[in-house]
């Protein structure tokens, strides 16, 4: 897998990669583990190629947790400081991506990088929730294309597109409830889509399980197009610290001690590698991507290192 990282106030950008192990129908197939990963560097090698990135992890042990220490957790520190950040999983299809995420619905979730940072998230503000209040909101959404679905509307759950001549095949919302749009200083917003507030871990565990099993059934439905649909999962954490209470209410002294931060935190599953467009991940601030163990997918393997290279 490859993850870059970026966090918006210096724009820098990590890459680690991920290799999943193989799996049993790639064992089935007889394929042949063709990437190795170098002990003691960040490295990997592939035929007579090798890579260099800011972390690699190699297919045995835990798929994420060490990944999540190293790559995720800071991020999750940097919230706190009000700083932006995005995680991007990049990679062909089968290569880990919603693994390694947790997006992929009720089927190990739990070991996924989002509900890690959930973890770690909520574990942070217990411990400063005596002298700052906070106030969380999800949305989660999937790009397919130009059309954009919000995952957490559940007003357009179960209904079918009947005007293309598919009727029953597609799930799809009804209206056009999110809309991208470009402001006059050239920033690209979303806006239309559900922001639920959340207050504790399990409810905002409800809006990533809702909404991966969401898009799972759209993609069941629209020939599995989740493999080619990018999926956002935006935490917003808004925090005021509380003004000191010894100071005089309304005092400019105390103005000065109240502190608002607002931080948003894109966690992203996006489209399959293979057929995904450059231009599909413009805009966004932070990317992580998979790669896939398999002598069969060297080529895609190789595209997915030399693309994550050029990142750095
Ligand atoms: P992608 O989202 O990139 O298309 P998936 O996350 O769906 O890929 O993974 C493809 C298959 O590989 C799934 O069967 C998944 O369970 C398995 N897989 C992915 N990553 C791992 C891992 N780290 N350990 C074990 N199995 C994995
Ligand atoms: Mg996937």
């Amino acid at each position: 897998m490859n993850l870059l990282m970026e966090s918006s106030e210096d724009c820098c950008v990590k890459v680690a990669v991920h290799v999943r192990p193989l799996i049993g129908v790639e064992r089935l197939q007889g394929c042949k583990d063709c990437v190795s990963v170098v002990t003691g560097k960040p490295q990997v090698q592939i035929g007579t190629h090798s890579f260099t990135f800011d972390n690699v992890y190699g297919s045995g042990g835990s798929p994420s947790s060490a990944m999540f220490e190293e790559c995720v957790a800071p991020l999750v520190d940097g919230l706190f400081q009000g700083y932006n950040a995005t995680v991007l999983a990049y990679g062909q299809t089968g290569s880990g991506k919603t693994y390694t995420m947790g997006t992929g619905g009720r089927d190990g979730y739990q070991f996924g990088l989002i509900h890690q940072a959930m973890s770690a998230l909520f574990s942070k503000i217990e411990n400063l929730k005596h002298c700052t209040e906070f106030q969380l909101h999800v949305s989660f959404i999937e790009i397919l294309k130009e059309e954009v679905r919000d995952l957490l509307d559940t007003t357009s759950m179960g209904k079918t597109e009947a005007s293309n001549g598919h009727a029953g095949k597609l799930v799809v919302p009804e209206k056009p409830s999110v809309q991208i749009r470009e402001t006059s200083n050239g920033v690209i917003t979303l806006s239309g889509s559900t922001e639920v507030d959340v207050r504790t871990q399990k409810e905002m565990v409800a809006c990533l399980e809702q909404g991966s099993l969401s898009r799972a059934t759209g993609s069941t439905n629209m020939n599995n197009q989740s493999s080619r649909s990018h999926a956002i999962f935006t935490i917003t954490l808004e925090q005021m610290r509380q003004p000191n209470p010894v100071l005089p209410a309304g005092s400019p002294a105390e103005d000065m001690t109240e502190d608002y931060l607002c931080a948003k935190f894109h966690l992203v599953d996006l489209a399959g590698s293979e057929r995904a467009k450059r231009t599909g991940s413009e805009g966004l601030r932070f990317k992580e991507a998979c790669i896939s163990p398999a002598d069969i997918n060297v080529e895609e393997t190789l595209n997915t290192l030399k693309y994550a290279n050029r990142a750095r």
